[in-house]
């Protein structure tokens, strides 16, 4: 909006002085937004990171809506009161383990703010020229130029794929499970349903022609509306037959189609603070995503046209198991541990489900103080989030050089004595090796099953993320100690310091 055609809430500032306090804020709220991230590279400064991300954030909103003289000041006050009610009762009662779910939902949302301003936009603009046919307002079919109607069409296409593709990531995330002709679905896992190429290819087509409709034709918002609806389909399309050891990948290719539509929608208001918060986004979204595509071994061409996936089912969970699970105690692996001189834990989302890593830290102290070396085998994809592993042993203090990557301790896990696998399934499941049709084929695991004795703690034989049997319980060299992951840990404490 132009400042000398906006009412100021300030009515003494002269609109030239408006433009410049709002661009000094977006300056301001660009380097937050920059050095937040910067923070957010390490967990020590990450805290703080977040925080300069947030100010940064609220200097925008505040600066946009004032200086358009949009809103009042109670009307301003009253929005940030309820936002920061919303906001706070959200990370009050979502539990850590729900996060990666909330992400998905806010990245939907971001979706669908973009595309709904855009589209608000081109509405306005639309009355506008209609006015000024009518000779009642100083602006005509120029003012739609291509920089305009490019941006609209790319805010609707990729704020819609957004929206419809992470609340499919959502129902993922979440972990549903339906009865369907008496066999028990993992929602979580790829649907790939009959026909979807063919389906997928012409929904796209339409999505494109579209595109070039809205571009060529900006006297209507008809092709803008229609856009949307192709662009939400393409979406379901695309996440649908997504699943399994794939979704990381997804969620991060999700958070920079977030981005990259706000950043679109900046285009399209003329706002600067957006484009630039919009490619941020958009640009440490592709990044992430071409780090969890390098962490799981997939091509992003693989993920998006779910070319690799279950293409069988696989041996059932007593084929597996019957007969061949072994189980212990706290004490028996106290003893286990008294004699070792190198463990390794592994830690994996149950961990995070027990809340568990201050028990951990405190048995490797332990064992450490009494002269074993320990050290922590992290999955790039253990949990549900990316980095989920690291922040919650940040948290509980344990030395980031004891953490080491899968391709540093996978090469010399035949010289460990204990692994401790706590609350972790895919990520050590020795079918991602050696069966190609299973979910999790060709993903990297930690070959813990290498190990000289391994100890597994969770509370059941009850399949991971991908909803797969495990071989590893029923190995000669694993014992199970089903408990929660916490309890386990303080038990196997306590039993080592009675030893
Ligand atoms: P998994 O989901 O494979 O397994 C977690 C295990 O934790 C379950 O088998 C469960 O068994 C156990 N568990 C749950 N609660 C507890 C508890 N209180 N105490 C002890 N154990 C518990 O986790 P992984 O970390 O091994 O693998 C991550 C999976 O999630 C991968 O498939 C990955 O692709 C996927 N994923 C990862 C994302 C990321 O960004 N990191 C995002 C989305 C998906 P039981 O119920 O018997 O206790």
């Amino acid at each position: 909006m132009e400042p000398s055609t906006v009412k100021t809430i300030e009515g003494a500032l002269d609109p030239a002085t408006v433009t410049m306090i709002r661009n000094v804020a977006y300056l301001v709220a660009s380097i937050l937004f920059i050095r937040g991230l910067k923070g957010l590279t390490h967990p020590r400064t990450a805290v703080r990171g977040n925080l300069m991300g947030a100010c940064g954030m609220l200097l925008a909103v505040v600066a946009t809506l004032w200086a358009g003289g949009i809103v009042s000041w109670p009307w301003l006050i009253a929005g940030l009161v309820v936002g920061s009610i919303v906001g706070t009762v959200l990370a009050v009662k979502v539990p850590m383990t729900g996060m990666p779910q909330m992400v998905a939902i806010f990245n939907g949302f971001g979706g669908a703010a973009s595309f709904l301003v855009a589209g608000g936009e081109l509405f306005i603009t639309l009355a506008k020229v209609s006015a000024a046919d009518a000779g009642a307002a100083s602006i005509g079919h120029e003012a739609i130029h291509a920089q305009f109607t490019v941006a609209i069409s790319l805010s609707g296409l990729i704020g819609a794929v957004t929206l419809t593709g992470s609340l499919i990531a959502f129902v993922k995330l979440a972990e549903y499970k339906i009865t369907w002709g008496g066999k028990k679905i993992w929602l979580s896992n790829s649907l790939l349903l009959p026909g979807r190429h063919v389906i997928s290819i012409l929904v796209t087509l339409a999505t494109i022609g579209l595109c070039v409709a809205v571009v060529a034709d900006p006297t209507t918002s008809l092709w803008y509306w229609l856009l949307v609806v192709a662009a939400a389909v393409l979406g379901i399309l695309i996440t649908i037959p997504i699943g399994g050891a794939d979704m990381p990948v997804v969620i991060a290719l999700l958070n920079s189609y977030s981005g990259l539509a706000a950043c679109a929608t900046g285009f399209v208001i003329n706002n600067t603070v957006l484009i630039i918060a919009g490619s941020l986004v958009g640009a440490s979204g592709l990044i992430l995503t071409a780090i969890m595509c390098k962490a799981m071994n997939r091509s992003l061409a693989n993920v998006i046209f779910a070319t690799m996936g279950p293409t069988a089912d696989g041996p059932s969970a007593d084929d597996v198991y019957a007969g061949k699970i072994k189980s212990t105690s706290a004490d028996e692996i106290a003893m286990m541990l008294d004699g070792a001189q190198r463990v390794v834990i592994v830690p994996g989302y149950g961990m995070a489900v027990s809340q568990a890593q201050h028990a951990v830290r405190d048995l490797a102290n332990l064992l450490e103080s009494r002269g074993a070396t320990v050290e922590f085998g992290i999955h790039p994809v253990a949990g549900r989030m990316p980095g989920h592993m690291n922040v919650l042993l940040a948290e509980a203090d344990i030395d980031y050089d004891k953490l080491l990557e899968m391709d540093v301790i996978n090469p010399t896990l035949d010289t460990v004595d204990v692994a401790l696998v706590i609350g972790a399934n895919d990520v050590v499941n020795p079918v991602a090796r050696t069966d190609p049709t299973s979910a999790i084929a060709g993903m990297p695991i930690i070959d813990i099953d290498k190990c000289r004795t391994v100890v597994v703690i969770k509370r059941s034989l009850s399949p991971g993320f991908a909803g797969i049997p495990n071989p590893l319980f029923a190995q000669d060299n694993t014992l199970m100690f089903f408990s929660d992951g916490k309890k386990a840990f303080v038990e196997i404490t306590a039993a080592v310091k009675e030893s």
